[in-house]
């Protein structure tokens, strides 16, 4: 499956996570989508589907989210699609007035959930650091007992940004509803790097991204899951033209499109459409189990390595390949030092506040051997860092 991405030679890509690799269909579908731009100008909306692009792109996306076609919809970012499923779900349960969240989750999410909770007024969020909060690692409690009758909302990000660990789905989302509580789950990290079954473990809503490990492109717009039995009632606030049941109606009163478009706000990116389409094609050639499966070989072998090699980094991410998603945070006091070395030898990972070199295992396009070489560079630039000192 390399041969399907277009990588700079010579450059060792350990940051698929944060920008997925170009896959190499995508230029040609944009020059496509040029062409029926050019062609057909405002038909294009109907002649070339762009109308329904976010809902049949979200069918594409489905699977690899254990979902049905019909619960999932491309568009806006995974920002944007907090507020909008965070207030969703807050509206399934009136009168509960109490939002948990993990403080150590990515910082955009909090901002968002806080802006909305401000709008709102008269809501409580309760942060809880989270076991795996590597500033802390130990401390804090965990998501779970922050769960009790009087929670609305759980805003879960199920694999940590900077630890990679991975929260068990199907117990938190059981957990929550037993306490009548609903569940908006985070996916940024984990679509296209494990295993998701959203239909199966009884999920509510759930967003993510698809820049990162579904190499949809900068910027490439976000999904937003809804679970079939909340599609009918649920209300969201950015209430927009596209997400309307007769849009060409231009009618002053807004009623909600049956089913997941209702989710939609304004016109959707049909350009960038065209490249996260293209990037979808290669999930269609592979076993999805397989890719996942070979992550977590790719990520079991860099800890093992840098535990052999390398033993002044400390590995910050689970051990348990089951708790674990697909990179490997490793904690050093020079980490945004060793980072910069790595770049000035091709080897492109990235630095996280305060001490993280994060490692990217994207086994679309890397094997082994690349394990091994990012080991061996990472033990030359400590100690070159050693020399230096
Ligand atoms: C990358 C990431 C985001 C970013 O969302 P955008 O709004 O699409 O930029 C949000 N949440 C998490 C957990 C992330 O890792």
């Amino acid at each position: 499956m390399r041969d399907r991405f277009v990588l700079p030679p010579g450059v060792l890509y350990l940051d698929g996570n944060s920008l997925g690799a170009l896959p190499a269909g995508v230029a040609d579908a944009l020059v496509a989508v040029g062409e029926e731009w050019g062609d057909h100008l405002i038909e294009g909306w109907g002649a070339d589907g762009w109308w329904d692009r976010p809902c049949s792109l979200g069918a594409r996306l489905a699977p690899l989210l254990g979902a049905a076609g019909d619960e999932v919809v491309v568009c806006d970012s995974t920002s944007v699609n907090i507020f909008k499923a965070v207030a969703a779900a807050l509206a399934l349960v009136p009168g509960r007035r109490v939002v948990v969240a993990e403080r150590a989750t990515f910082p955009g999410d909090l901002y968002v959930l806080e802006g909305l909770l401000e709008l709102l007024g008269g809501y409580e969020l309760r942060l809880v650091d989270g076991p795996f909060d590597p500033a802390s690692p130990g401390a804090g409690i965990p998501l779970e007992s922050a769960i009790d009758d009087a929670t609305a909302v759980v805003l879960a990000t199920h694999v940590d940004f900077r630890s990679a660990h991975l929260h068990d789905m199907r117990a938190l989302t059981e957990l929550a509803h037993r306490h009548g509580a609903v569940v908006v789950w985070d996916l940024a990290h984990s679509a296209g790097a494990v295993a998701l079954e959203l239909d199966d473990c009884a999920v509510d809503f759930a967003v993510g991204c698809t820049y990162k490990y579904l190499n949809g492109g900068p910027g490439a717009p976000a999904f937003l899951y809804a679970a079939r039995r909340h599609l009918a009632s649920a209300r969201q606030p950015l209430a927009g033209w596209h997400g309307h049941l007769e849009p060409f109606a231009f009618s002053p009163a807004y009623k909600p499109a049956t089913g997941i478009r209702r989710f939609l706000t304004g016109s959707p990116p049909i350009v960038a459409f065209a490249a996260l389409d293209a990037a979808l094609a290669v999930w269609d050639e592979v076993e999805r189990e397989q890719v996942f499966a070979k992550g977590r070989a790719l990520s079991a072998l860099l800890i093992d390595l840098v535990d052999d090699r390398c033993p002044e980094l400390e590995v910050a991410t689970p051990r348990n390949p089951a708790r674990r998603g697909s990179h490997v945070a490793l904690r050093h006091g020079a980490a945004r030092a060793l980072v910069a070395a790595l770049g000035r030898r091709k080897v492109i990972a990235d630095f996280r506040e305060p001490d993280l070199v994060r490692i990217a295992l994207t086994p679309l396009y890397q094997g082994f051997t690349d394990v091994w070489d990012a080991v061996t560079a990472l033990r030359a630039v400590l100690d070159d860092l050693g020399g230096a000192a």
